[in-house]
């Protein structure tokens, strides 16, 4: 049974007055800590945004979105994540909380649940329903493996182990403080909400923006009015088209690559067509290109005016996660033309972004934060086209049986030795795990052993070696300690070499897939703008544990529970 299916994890210009300058008298100062409290916080989150990405096109984006964080933030160009599984809900916890995964609880966007003898996806509740009807995962048209294998279509941050910034500016304010969060992604919403703040995502099946029965009884009149009036169908009929002539593109002779994929039809080179609205892999096509983005942006504007946010002295938290380069960067690779293009219009959707804040509250009244869930390979097909090794793992061809056979004759294991591999995470089976005659250390280092002949395979990790403290004091092997919960982490951790990974989303080829502790899926961009902060570049090594208490301590509120960062100075001081 070992690795017969991979259940790989998906992972998955408008013009802005942003001045900066803002009314002087307009502002409060926090006399502890010699800040302006600002009335809100806007934390930007871009899906799979590697740290280079928001300047590879510099000379090419507008004035007042990437451009307007770089020139007037404190820009770190040298963050990463610090733990080994970059994965969607575990770069969102981890931005979300101040702590790694070994504290927040989020060690992959699914894990094997030993108790109930399911995999489990990281933000389902079957207490709490969707609040919309039949806006559950469509099984048949979710590219994303790892939505689709929930169970249940309930939604919660049940399984957050600790607190979230936003928690404690709610608990810190008596509730007072506003916290609202969007994303394409369910999980890219709940984890920046918190267990008190409100989450809304976008259900593909609807076609609209949904919540659960956790957040809330009823939709808000605003929310029913914005999905009233269909929001995704005026894409429908329409095609993502290039924003400029495809010559002033750095990838504008290479549209048709063979290692992009076509999915549902959405072809591989642009016009992508999204169809007449009617295939039941529209909103699916959305979510692939900017489409997505302008729904989240919308959504964000929307909620920024009707919530009133910043409106008042309390400040208020905005999260809002932009999805669409962590899909466009999956299905055609982050070295693409659709890649490219779609950076430029992110940049776009930011500068309206703040552009709305600076209308609503003021950029002078605002602390802004960007950063990404994690990073990204390219494409073993381009990174090959310049004399790059890289490839495809395909555990599929790995002689299995053979390694197993050995493992069994030699620790006279009977039954079954492997209960699940859901990657980067392999479990033994139960009847192994309580097997009192077998040595499970010894057992954990023969296994480690077999995989590591298996090609593409770097570094086995054995759990029970971790939590005993008998592993070298590695960067590699510190990320996966830091990547381990005793309840949810498997038995063997599998790294991969570098720029070699699993790209196959449960029978959809992709073209790139991060989740690994290597240097191009654990860097990641952190930027921190407005409420009075000088622009600088710092170039410090940096983690993103770092921004949870960071905000904490800029507002002189406890940072979350399980936060272990420290607060940058360049900002907090
Ligand atoms: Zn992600």
């Amino acid at each position: 049974m070992i690795l017969t299916r991979a259940l790989v994890v998906l992972i998955a210009a408008a013009a802005c007055s942003c001045t900066g300058a803002g009314d002087p008298d307009s502002q409060s100062n926090n006399e502890t800590t010699g800040h302006v409290r600002p009335k809100l916080i806007l934390q930007i989150t871009v899906d799979q945004l590697r740290g280079d990405l928001p300047t590879r096109y510099y000379e090419r984006l507008g004035e007042g979105g990437f451009r307007y964080l770089w020139e007037n933030g404190i820009v770190y160009r040298n963050a990463h994540h610090a733990h080994a599984n970059t994965e969607t809900i575990v770069g969102h916890a981890t931005l979300a909380t101040g702590a790694h995964p070994s504290g927040h609880g989020m060690v992959g966007n699914l894990w094997f649940d030993r108790e109930t003898g399911f995999i489990t996806y990281n933000v389902e509740d079957s207490n709490y329903r969707l609040l919309t009807e039949d806006a559950d995962v469509d099984e048949d048209a979710e590219i994303d493996p790892s939505q689709r294998a929930a169970r249940s279509e309930g939604r919660s941050p049940a399984a957050i182990l600790t607190s979230t910034f936003a928690d404690e500016l709610r608990s810190n304010t008596g509730g007072n403080a506003k916290v609202i969060a969007v994303s394409v992604k369910d999980r890219g919403a709940i984890a920046m909400a918190g267990h008190s703040g409100t989450a809304y995502w976008f259900s593909k099946a609807g076609g609209e923006f949904v919540t659960s029965t956790y957040y809330l009884d009823r939709y808000p009149d605003w929310v029913i009015a914005f999905n009233d009036a269909k929001p995704a169908q005026r894409f429908a009929g329409t095609a993502w088209q290039l924003l400029h002539e495809q010559e002033s593109y750095l990838f504008g002779d290479s549209d048709d690559r063979e290692w992009e994929t076509d999915v549902a039809g959405f072809g591989r080179t642009f016009p992508h067509s999204y169809g007449d609205g009617s295939s039941r892999y529209f909103t699916t096509l959305l979510t692939l290109s900017p489409a997505g983005d302008e729904l989240v942006l919308d959504f964000a504007k929307t909620a920024l005016v009707e919530e009133q946010l910043g409106a008042d002295d309390t400040t208020d938290y905005l999260s809002v996660s932009f999805s669409a380069t962590d899909y466009v960067g999956h299905v055609f690779g982050p070295s693409s033309l659709e890649a490219e293009d779609n950076l430029l219009r992110l940049d776009h959707a930011i500068a309206e972004l703040l552009a709305a804040v600076d209308q609503q509250v003021g950029l002078d009244q605002t602390l802004v934060v960007l950063s990404a869930d994690h990073g990204a390979p390219d494409s073993p097909g381009y990174l090959n086209s310049l004399g790059i090794p890289a490839g495809y793992v395909q555990p599929e061809t790995w002689d299995r049986d053979s390694a197993i056979d050995r493992i069994k004759t030699q620790f006279g294991i009977t039954g079954n030795l492997i209960e699940t591999y859901s990657h980067p995470y392999l479990y033994f089976s139960a009847d192994v795990r309580n097997d009192q005659r077998i040595d499970q250390e010894a057992l954990e280092a023969a296994v480690v052993e077999e995989l590591s002949k298996f090609p593409g395979v770097s570094l086995a990790v054995s759990s029970t070696a971790l939590r005993r403290g008998n592993l070298p004091d590695t960067h590699l092997y510190r990320s996966v300690v830091r990547n381990f919960h005793p309840k949810r982490s498997g038995d063997i951790f599998i790294v991969f070499e570098p720029n070699w990974f699993i790209n196959d989303f449960d029978g959809l080829t992709v073209a790139s897939t991060h989740g690994s502790p290597w240097g191009y899926d654990t860097y990641v961009p952190i930027v921190f703008v407005g409420a009075g902060l000088e622009a600088k570049t710092v170039d410090r090594r940096v983690e993103t544990v770092d921004i949870a208490p960071t905000l904490s301590t800029y507002l002189n509120i406890k940072a979350p529970s399980g936060s272990v960062g420290t607060p940058l100075e360049e900002v907090v001081n």
